[in-house]
């Protein structure tokens, strides 16, 4: 069995750690040593208000437990105040869980600029800027772990969050990139999809689910991914929840090639669609198809029919 992962003498900056998800990262990671910045903006679910008490409660739990941990309560559209948190009360960064969100929902037609704006704000700006304002520090140091929080939303669509999921999928997009920007500088990040009892699905999952999705069950992975002992998992989405972990990925067919000439119409695709969407052969791409060898390819077929 793999011996208790430590973080001691890390620093670790948790947004939207007052209550759900954040406040059970932000007390495991004290719990095992690490050094917590409690980020929490006390607003409602919606984003409306703002008050200090959700962090200072966090902070008080962790400090009564014997852990370390200081109280932020900027939104995290100044990312750069919460790293400066950090730096001024622990002297570093070592991992950044972007955790913060909050939830307008409404059917698509009656969806107001305000409602979509929000939630982009926070969900895909905070997260920018905080890890933007973390990305000198890691890298200078070759040191760095980033989590971003997408949803089942996100990768799949939901029924009145068309703003949620936009800015959920958005988080895996980011998260590729800086995946690959960042491992050069030993910075690793991965996005999860988390499912839990928080405010955020009270209102939506029967009580008696909510009991059996704690928060502390999507803990561990994140764990995991953070930790300094992994070095090569980057870039990856996950499902996790309800004691349950599992990895996604892209899946391509292997496709429709034609010649590309003046045959190719709209037509010619229509005749062949059947292996547009064959996925019995499928390939799990990383990266964009290669264009040039496809194109090669294609001129050297006949007229398309
Ligand atoms: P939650 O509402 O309990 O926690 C979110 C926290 O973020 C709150 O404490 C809130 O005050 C804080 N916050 C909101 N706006 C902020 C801002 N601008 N700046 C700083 N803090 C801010 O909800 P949760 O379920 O713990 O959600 C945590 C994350 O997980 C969110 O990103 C959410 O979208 C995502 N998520 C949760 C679930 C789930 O099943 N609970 C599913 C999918 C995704």
């Amino acid at each position: 069995m793999a011996g208790e992962l430590r973080f001691d003498d890390q620093v670790v900056v948790v947004t939207g750690a007052g209550g759900g998800l954040g406040k059970a990262y932000a007390t495991f990671f004290a719990s095992r040593g690490a050094k917590v910045v409690v980020n929490d903006l006390g607003g409602s679910f919606k984003g409306e208000g703002n008050s200090t008490k959700a962090a200072d409660v966090v902070v008080n739990e962790i400090k009564a437990a014997g852990g370390q941990a200081v109280a932020n309560y900027d939104s995290v559209e100044n990312g750069e105040k919460i790293i400066e948190t950090a730096i001024k009360a622990f002297g570093r960064i070592d991992i950044l869980l972007n955790n913060a969100g909050i939830l307008r929902d409404i059917s698509f037609k009656n969806m107001s600029d305000q409602d979509w704006d929000l939630v982009l704000k926070v969900h895909v700006k905070g997260s920018y800027k905080c890890a933007r304002a973390a990305w000198p520090y890691f890298r200078k140091q070759k040191y760095g772990r980033v989590i971003n929080t997408a949803s089942a939303a996100g990768l799949f669509g939901s029924f009145g969050q068309a703003n949620y999921s936009a800015a959920k999928l958005a988080m895996v997009g980011f998260t590729e990139t800086l995946a690959k920007e960042g491992i050069k500088y030993n910075i690793i990040a991965n996005v999860i999809a988390p499912i839990a009892a928080s405010r955020m699905t009270e209102t939506i999952l029967p009580p008696d689910v909510l009991e059996n999705l704690r928060p502390e069950w999507v803990v561990p992975l994140v764990a995991v991914l953070v930790h300094k002992s992994n070095t090569n998992e980057t870039g990856s989405i996950f499902e996790v929840g309800a004691g349950h972990v599992a990895k996604l990925r892209w899946e391509r067919s292997s496709g429709l090639l034609l010649k590309a000439d003046d045959s190719y119409t709209p037509g010619a695709i229509l005749k062949k669609w059947d292996k547009v969407v064959d996925f019995s052969n499928p390939q799990y791409p990383t990266g964009p198809n290669d264009f040039m060898s496809l194109l090669e390819e294609s001129q050297k077929l006949g007229p398309n029919e």
